[in-house]
């Protein structure tokens, strides 16, 4: 196996740091920096970019990223005992490399930050899909980021790709395709992670578009695919009773059958409807 760079074998890393994985951290790590730099190459072109990852643990992706180009990587790690490892890759690649020991969720990352950003992580499935629903949903679009490289469950990787009338499509679907163009960039067997976790994984590519597909006010759109998705048995004029007494009228209006059921209705009807729902 060729090496990346001259720093040691992860396995080393973990060994001298004594980083033994903890599951309330959701800590599974890669350890093949092959695969991490594969990884990194699907975030795409990363020179003369900045890249915020979340999570990098013994810093298997960090080195992948560094090693593919970045321009500097902005680290958040909650777990402290990870902050020494992650001091001689920044030793390595002297400014190129900066660390912050906390919270993701807590962290506003902006300010060490310079366009153009692309973020790419191998986070704990909660963690993970927090995120993403705080970056697909910021107060104006395009977003801060040009790219979204991240690791989740294969189960939720394929409800964020999700077309209309499959079983995983849903809430996160729309919204990560009314304003993304997003595909499973690699799919990765539970061996892949040490230790292994129980199901298998999947990468999740999303690139932020220019400006939405189709014309919608993201707060009634959210409003309208949370409460369809909610009862997503239902047909549609029940499931959406909550959004007024006209709610057939509207969704005539928007051309969409009111006995039909959410998962039906692709995302260009679902923003007609929150346009004829906003135009009351
Ligand atoms: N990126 C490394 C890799 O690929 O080997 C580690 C991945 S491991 C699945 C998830 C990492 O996220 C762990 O290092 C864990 O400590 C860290 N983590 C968990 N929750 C976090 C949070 N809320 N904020 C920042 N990091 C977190």
């Amino acid at each position: 196996m060729s090496a990346i760079d001259d720093l040691p074998p992860l396995r080393q890393v973990i060994a001298d740091h004594s980083l033994s994985a903890r599951k309330s951290l959701g800590q599974n790590f890669l350890l093949d920096l092959n695969l991490t730099a594969k990884i990194a190459r699907q975030a795409g072109d990363l020179s003369g970019t900045d890249v915020l990852e979340i999570g990098p643990g013994p810093g298997g992706l960090t080195r992948g990223l560094l090693s593919e180009g970045a321009r500097k990587v902005l680290a958040i790690e909650k777990d402290a005992r990870c902050l020494p490892a992650l001091e001689e890759i920044a030793a390595r690649y002297p400014g190129q490399l900066d660390i912050i020991e906390g919270d993701a969720l807590d962290i506003d990352p902006l300010a060490h930050l310079t366009p153009p950003i692309r973020v790419a992580a191998n986070l704990p499935y909660n963690v993970g899909t927090e995120l993403l629903v705080r970056w697909l949903t910021p107060p104006t679009w395009p977003p801060f980021w040009q790219s979204l490289t991240l690791m989740f469950q294969r189960e939720v990787a394929e409800r964020i790709v999700a077309t209309p009338g499959s079983k995983a499509y849903g809430r996160l679907a729309v919204l990560a395709q009314w304003r993304c163009d997003a595909r499973i960039a690699m799919s990765l067997p539970p061996e892949a992670f040490t230790p292994p976790p129980k199901v298998s994984s999947a990468v999740v590519h999303l690139t932020a578009l220019p400006a939405p597909k189709f014309e919608a006010d993201p707060d009634v759109l959210s409003r309208v695919v949370a409460m369809a998705f909610n009862q997503r048995r239902k047909m549609l004029r029940a499931a959406l009773k909550g959004l007024g007494a006209d709610i057939e009228d509207r969704l005539h209006v928007a051309g969409i059958k009111p006995t039909e059921r959410a998962e039906q209705v692709p995302i260009e009807a679902f923003c007609a409807l929150a346009r004829a729902v906003a135009a009351r």
